[in-house]
């Protein structure tokens, strides 16, 4: 790569320091090269222009040519202030806010001049307002030339609060292509450019970031997509070939006591037929040379646990120990409490390893690592930590894998001289031909099988305006000795606004549901490990009746007196957090209930997910709408899916490209596997850039 992509970031005209210090921090953009690549959102029209009287809630960033006819300055709260002014047309009235900056902004107000304002719009008591909108006057917007697709790029509340807004990282990208676009070089081989009728790199990225029009966007975003998911193939399908061939596991031949002891006398319920099968599924690949890396599915409250646990037991047998990695401390412990409980009656020497682990304790996992005599731990990321040096690791099992960050998978793997067999157990329902090409030739279980007995959750959709009813729901069902759970959004764009709205919620629950008669837990990601955990004990030991909590406690968390699941904001969520939400009930024998809250302002997407969740408890079937909700349209869609942490495709809605990208990438390493052709120089290269920095592993994150 040419060295002057290399150059890091606050070396760009425009930049300096202070930014390049934000751009690293919260867009992770250090080189040139990085900004390059850092593509945006989504693209406004900036030919249409609304009117007052067109607006609608929420709606994308509108513009609207008026006048400012006043300005104001309102209290609000102790001693804070906003900025007001009344904007006009011909059609209606709205208001411009300002939180801050107000001096600056006051006088750079111009009064009674035709303006045009651009911004986004919400309404409140009626009226629209539009905070911190970009204001230019009619006549200085006319001659400022723009093209038809303004891009939006992704931004975070601290970079907006800094005065990076759009326009500032437009005029960046200006310069940086100003610099650089001499030196793209092309990636792909040409017979394949001119096979799938591709534009070159060079276009792709110019368009990608400057569209000419909307054909050229699409084709920038054809080219990129599929070279995106190209080069993720070529190296699952690489890596896959060697593993296959080269790579061995511990074979584990036995079926010893530990597991028959404990199928035989130890079981605490049947096991489910899904079950029975998965196991031996897992049994038989662990029993062959080569290693396992096996993709364990299953519904929400399908029972992976006991399969993790009785192939860990498989492990034992064969003189090897095991692990299991979670991805938070609250489910590590919990995971930890319920495998101990089965352990215990086997004579297993288990233990547990997080980040609140206390020194001596620790000091005690380590040595009995390397001596062997601890049989299996669990844990959170600190089992990555270099000090944690297992005698012999046989199976790593890893909980929840999407919310693992990067290279973490590899790190386990790097424990060992023979990796030990790998199980990845996820509850998020990918559609297997998806999950096929995803994981690429991971092999996967699937448990579509729940155990017996449980009733089916009930869902249903309540408005805001119907909180008092569903309060009084929760009287009469804590009443019948029940707990529930309600849950706020987070999101991290706007992570202090969240906050805030827990804490409201919080405030006025208590308020509703006042001591003594309730007693409220609260639960959130700024809370210290053992204050999260208090509690959660508290409301797994019924000594409280409501948990109110952001969605830290979606995954895994097990509470089977819990019948109650309330959601705010529901229509913030996407659909398969929802469903792994709603997950968190009915683990019980009680019928249990999932309540979506809502504003009535819903959009059409929003309106189908909330169908969705009330009409079916199938989580395959709602990944199914999930796939064809976030269809075309949603560039970096990825990002939510939690799946995969790609820069511009999106594995569902580009599932077709995915599998062109797929059968050219077999079919090249199929003749040239070790890419030597001179046709396949740009792939080598870009290929060996890619495996320097970079596992394949960190695209499953
Ligand atoms: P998940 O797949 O979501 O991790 P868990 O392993 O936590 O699900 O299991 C959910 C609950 O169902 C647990 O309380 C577990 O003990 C119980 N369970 C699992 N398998 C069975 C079964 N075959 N019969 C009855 N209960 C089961
Ligand atoms: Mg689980």
């Amino acid at each position: 790569m040419n060295n002057l992509l290399l150059t890091p970031i606050e070396y760009l005209k425009g930049v300096g320091p202070s930014r390049g210090e934000l751009l690293r921090k919260e867009l992770g953009i250090h080189k040139y090269k990085d900004l390059i690549n850092f593509y945006p959102n989504r693209y406004i029209d900036r030919t249409r222009y609304y009117k007052i009287n067109e607006l609608q809630n929420n709606v994308a960033e509108v513009q609207i040519i008026g006048k400012i006819i006043n300005v104001k300055t309102v209290e609000f709260g102790k001693g804070r202030k906003r900025l007001v002014a009344t904007f006009v047309d011909d059609t209606g009235q709205m208001e411009l806010v300002w939180f801050q900056g107000h001096k600056w902004v006051r006088e750079s107000l111009k009064i009674n001049e035709v303006s045009v304002i651009f911004g986004k719009c919400t309404s409140f008591n009626g009226i629209y307002n539009m905070s911190h909108p970009e204001i230019e006057l009619l006549s200085e917007h006319e001659q400022s030339l723009r093209s038809a697709m303004q891009p939006v790029y992704p931004s975070t509340e601290t970079l907006t609060n800094r005065g990076i807004s759009n326009r500032t990282i437009n005029k960046i990208m200006q310069q940086l292509f100003l610099e650089t676009h001499t030196l793209f070089t092309e990636t792909l081989p040409d017979y394949l450019i001119t096979e799938l009728k591709l534009i070159s790199k060079k276009d792709a990225l110019i368009n990608i970031h400057f569209p000419k029009s909307t054909e050229a966007l699409a084709k920038a975003k054809f080219r990129l997509v599929f070279e995106e998911l190209f080069f993720i193939q070529l190296q699952l399908i690489t890596k896959n070939l060697v593993q296959k061939h080269k790579i061995k596991g511990h074979p584990f031949t036995k079926v010893g006591e530990n597991f028959n002891d404990f199928y035989q006398n130890h079981l605490p319920f049947q096991l489910t037929g899904a079950q029975k099968r998965v196991i031996k599924e897992i049994r038989t690949d662990m029993g062959t040379n080569a290693q396992m890396n096996r993709l364990l599915q299953g519904d929400v409250g399908s029972g992976k646990t006991i399969v993790a646990f009785m192939s860990m037991l498989l492990a034992l047998d064969n003189g090897f120990q095991a692990c299991l990695m979670a991805p938070t401390e609250i489910l590590a412990n919990q995971h930890f409490i319920g495998l101990s409980e089965l352990a215990n009656e086997l004579n297993i020497n288990i233990k547990i390893l997080t980040g609140s682990s206390k020194t001596a304790a620790r000091r005690i996992i380590h040595e009995e690592l390397e001596n062997g005599t601890l049989q299996i731990l669990i844990g959170t990321h600190a089992l990555l930590e270099d000090k944690v040096k297992f005698q012999n690791l046989g199976l790593a099992v890893i909980d929840e894998q999407h919310r693992f960050g990067v290279e973490q998978r590899s790190k386990l793997w790097k424990k060992n001289e023979i990796p030990p067999h790998v199980l990845v157990m996820t509850a998020t329902p990918i559609p297997r031909t998806l999950a096929m090409s995803l994981y690429g030739d991971l092999d996967i279980s699937v448990i579509d099988e729940l155990p017996p007995g449980r009733k089916p959750i009930q869902t249903v959709h309540r408005f805001d305006s119907n909180r008092l009813k569903v309060w009084k729901f929760i009287r009469d069902e804590i009443a019948l000795g029940r707990q529930i759970y309600i849950v706020y959004p987070l999101i991290q764009e706007s992570a202090k606004m969240d906050f805030k709205d827990l804490m409201d919620g919080h405030e006025s629950i208590s308020r509703d549901f006042p001591l003594p008669q309730y007693s409220i837990s609260i639960l959130h990601g700024k809370m210290k490990p053992a204050d999260k955990d208090a509690e959660m004990k508290r409301f797994s030991e019924g000594k409280t009746n409501i948990m109110v909590a952001t969605t830290v406690i979606e995954v895994g968390v097990n509470v089977p007196n819990a019948s109650v699941m309330i959601i705010e904001s529901a229509e913030r969520f996407g659909l398969s957090q929802l469903h792994q939400l709603r997950g968190r009930v009915g683990r019980g024998a009680d019928q249990s209930y999932c309540i979506l809250m809502t504003s009535h302002k819903l959009s059409s997407d929003s309106k189908t997910r909330m169908e969705t969740m009330v009409s079916t408890n199938d989580g395959f079937e709602i990944a199914e709408v999930d796939l064809k909700l976030r269809g075309p349209g949603n560039l970096m869609g990825t990002q939510q899916s939690g799946v995969l942490n790609l820069q511009i495709a999106d594995i569902v809605r580009d599932r077709e490209i995915l599998a062109l990208a797929r059968n050219h990438a077999s079919k090249i390493l199929k003749e040239d596997a070790p890419l030597q052709k001179p046709e396949h120089a740009s792939l080598r290269a870009v290929y060996i850039e890619l495996t320097k920095k970079k596992n394949i592993w960190n695209y499953i994150s």
